[in-house]
């Protein structure tokens, strides 16, 4: 175990009841931003009751058809903004942003920065695919995180390996609150359609994962690629190349946020025509199922 192990966890919008939040929002109701694209809803022109539910994925497939929904039930504003759509509007009863913030950590901070600054969320949720690192962890499975972090960050010997530098934390720990939200949406999706998903794309059936989700700039796609993350990792459930990015910059901002994570491929040789297919043909599947029953709960 590396020596930034679990040197600081950063517990996500722990205070989002608190005056931490209260704080930033304060702070942000006040910038050009939230004035300009605003927040209204989407015909009646009312006073908004409630902050906006920020929703993002790294491709469109992991969107499902969230946007379509969003356009049937209240219309879709959409604004551009620094080279990516935002989608406002209502879906399932939840005012939410919904947009795509590309592939790797960069986009994912610079995205999840606007969702924050120029749309004034109240909490944020990532949902997309991931290569899965834990031994139990199969194509088809879902991963929700407890805490993220950055494996391929290494400022060594001046900072603990894995550590953000300056930050003293090296683990992000997801909103609690969000995250049962969203592991109780997909254990219902697995009860309900589980089955059928199976035999729908022939995969096992689906099994619900909590714990460490690992984020880098590498698509990991080798057995050797990924021992090496097992060897120095060995919580690690999941890697993609977004999550932690977001979950660090929410912890700076004091914003909740969760990740759920569908599992594409093994990250091992095999990881290019799994993912590919997986992408294509099941992940807007399980995003459509998991967003629904997650955002109808929130709306109870
Ligand atoms: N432009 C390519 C890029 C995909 S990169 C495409 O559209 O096909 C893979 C994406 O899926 C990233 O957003 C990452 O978060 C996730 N992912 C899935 N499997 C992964 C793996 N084995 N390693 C790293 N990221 C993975």
């Amino acid at each position: 175990m590396s020596a930034g192990g679990m040197s600081g966890v950063g517990a996500n919008g722990a205070d989002a009841t608190g005056s931490g939040l209260a704080t930033v929002s304060a702070t942000r109701s006040g910038s050009v931003a939230a004035g300009t694209v605003g927040i209204d809803p989407i015909r009646s022109g009312a006073p908004v009751s409630h902050r906006p539910l920020g929703i993002l994925a790294a491709l469109p497939q992991e969107l499902g058809d969230l946007i379509d929904a969003m356009r049937a039930e209240s219309g879709v504003r959409t604004i551009t903004h620094g080279q990516r759509d935002y989608h406002l509007g209502t879906v399932h009863g939840a005012p939410c942003v919904v947009t795509l913030a590309r592939v790797g950590k960069v986009a994912a901070a610079a995205t999840v920065s606007a969702l924050i600054h120029a749309f004034d969320v109240e909490a944020v949720v990532f949902t997309g695919v991931a290569g899965g690192v834990g031994t139990e962890v199969r194509v088809g499975d879902i991963v929700v995180a407890n805490a993220l972090m950055q494996h391929d960050l290494d400022a060594s010997p001046l900072f603990p390996r894995f550590e953000v530098p300056l930050l003293g934390v090296s683990h992000f720990a997801a909103n609690e609150a969000l995250a049962d939200q969203l592991a109780a949406a997909c254990e219902r999706f697995v009860a309900e359609e589980g089955a059928a998903s199976a035999a729908r794309f022939g995969t096992r059936e689906p099994r619900v994962h909590r714990g460490l989700i690992i984020s880098g700039d590498q698509f990991v796609a080798s057995a050797s690629g990924v021992k090496a993350l097992r060897d120095a990792l060995p919580d690690a459930l999941a890697v993609e190349m977004e999550g932690a990015a977001i979950a660090q910059v929410c912890y700076e901002y004091g914003v909740p946020c969760a990740v759920v994570r569908t599992i594409s491929d093994t990250a091992d040789d095999h990881a290019p025509q799994s993912f590919v297919s997986f992408l294509t043909e099941i992940a807007g599947t399980y995003s459509n199922a998991i967003l629904t029953r997650f955002l109808e709960a929130r709306r109870a």
